[in-house]
């Protein structure tokens, strides 16, 4: 396979604007691309193949195309991924140089640090915007504000070539988990993720190296991971509201939040502490606020209830020290809190815990905001999969843990809906051959519930998966919106 040499010029024009290169450095660049691709020499004779203002990742996939179809790249996915990183580390800083540019544009602003490091992140395809512009998005209006629903399409499948290979493959040890920072740089494997393209920003919070780097996957606008720079268990504690509120102080156009660090009502990565953060206003932090109350000894904390699906009390405060105070209180208070009435408990007779929360903190009308989000990981016979865990009547939508991003009122759903959906569309538009499986009660309520027709049933059917959503969320509230779960609030409440 030879390499067009316009096509490398153009390459090699972005290495140097964007990358550790300059001039002098063209034939070595040259002379990376051809070991990346596997290449034999270059083409001197073809015109040009893509126009001039090609981007480096749309030349990397015209490459990785042209090394399939020339057999010299395997047609896997994971090899096509490694070597789509290790192309465009070549327009990467180095991290420590990109570190010091980060630093120097945090001179000018916050902002201004974080618009270098997304806009890196995008344009070496770590952030693949390709790919999440294929996932569906949309607003419905429920009683508790517009909620957003997200259907997952972004994340490639893994073919079952590459997962038979993964089975066989021994254990890994190294890096540790996908959050690790010895990720950086790594050229992955057909276990683990291509990441030679992959930079860390090293933050310090309350004296402590954090990594902060960007989703690969974003499910929102500059959606990152603010991760410890070891490979420690999540824990939810007063260092945590310590941490959050410390990048808030550095980062104030940002959220930061985190999942909890207990099974079944956190996120899926329990072995790894770290945060999620990001530049979005969720549904949550429009919620309204339902009651305002005092806690003894937090005179400068105001704090709520939300009119929400889910237990918040919102703290808000311009003194970051008791706010932190504060928010323990809550947390230690209901961590030990237990309510037979509502089967909320603490502790089995065993001694396992249950409680644990999610929180969430922003920067708001200068004041520091933080959201407790109350969780409670018990399951019974009634309800195996947990008891505030979306029931099995609305599994069909949403199985999965209730986490961080779904707590704020932004639904990620399977992509398998996308498909299942339309054929839920087409049953109701009167094609009665179809089996819908698990859907079928949901099919049979909206046909009694609506007058389905061609026009309406995009509208019907979407605005349905809202409030199943809705309900999920509901499902996962341990404090109920109906009168006797207001009550119950109240008497906790009581106790801060
Ligand atoms: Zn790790």
């Amino acid at each position: 396979m030879l390499l067009n040499q316009q096509l490398v010029q153009q390459f090699v024009t972005h290495a140097i604007t964007f990358g550790d290169y300059e001039q002098e450095d063209c034939i070595y660049i040259q002379n990376q691309l051809l070991r990346i691709l596997n290449a034999s020499g270059i083409d001197t004779d073809s015109e040009a193949q893509l126009s001039e203002d090609a981007t480096a990742n749309t030349i990397a996939q015209y490459w990785i195309k042209q090394a399939v179809d020339e057999h010299c790249l395997e047609d896997a996915l994971y090899k096509k991924e490694n070597v789509e990183a290790q192309i465009l580390d070549l327009i990467t800083p180095r991290p420590s140089v990109m570190n010091r540019h980060f630093a120097e544009a945090y001179k000018k602003s916050p902002e201004a640090a974080t618009n270098y490091f997304y806009e890196m992140a995008k344009r070496n395809h770590y952030v693949k915007e390709d790919a999440i512009a294929h996932n569906i998005n949309y607003e419905v209006e429920t009683e508790y504000g517009d909620i957003e629903i997200t259907i997952n399409l972004s994340k490639p499948e893994k073919d079952a070539k590459q997962i038979a290979k993964a089975k066989a493959e021994p254990a890994k040890h190294y890096p540790k988990c996908a959050l690790c920072v010895e990720n950086e740089g790594y050229e992955g494997s057909v276990t683990q993720a291509a990441r030679t393209n992959h930079r860390i920003i090293h933050l310090k919070l309350d004296g402590q190296m954090w990594g902060f780097q960007y989703s690969p996957y974003a499910y929102f606008p500059e959606h990152s991971i603010v991760l410890s720079e070891q490979h420690v268990p999540m824990a939810i504690n007063k260092q945590t509201f310590i941490n959050l509120l410390d990048f808030i102080e550095q980062f104030p156009h940002y959220f930061i939040g985190s999942n909890a660090d207990i099974p079944l009502v956190g996120g899926s990565i329990l072995s790894h502490n770290h945060y999620q953060a990001g530049k979005h206003t969720f549904p949550m932090d429009n919620a309204a606020e339902i009651e305002r109350f005092n806690m003894d000894g937090f005179s400068t904390v105001t704090a709520s209830t939300l009119h929400w699906p889910m237990s918040v009390i919102r703290l808000k405060s311009e003194n970051r020290v008791d706010l932190i105070n504060a928010a323990t209180h809550v947390m230690d208070t209901w961590n030990q809190y237990s309510d037979e009435a509502i089967d909320i408990r603490a502790f089995s007779n065993d001694g396992e815990r249950h409680h644990t929360i999610t929180p969430i903190a922003r920067y708001r009308q200068k004041q520091y905001e933080l959201d407790i989000v109350l969780r409670d990981n018990q399951t019974s016979e009634a309800f195996p999969d947990g008891i505030f865990h979306p029931h099995a009547d609305v599994q069909h939508i949403k199985k999965e843990n209730i986490g961080l991003i779904e707590v704020m009122g932004t639904a990620i759903l399977p992509g398998r809906l996308k498909e299942e959906i339309r054929q839920v569309k087409t049953y109701l538009l009167g094609d009665k051959s179809l089996d819908l499986g698990i859907h079928q009660q949901w099919a049979e309520h909206m046909k009694q519930t609506y007058d389905i027709n061609q026009q309406n049933v995009d509208d019907i059917v979407g605005k349905e998966v809202g409030y199943k959503f809705k309900r999920v969320l509901e499902d996962a509230g341990v404090f109920k919106n109906t009168d006797s779960g207001r009550q119950a609030f109240k008497r906790f409440i009581k106790q801060l």
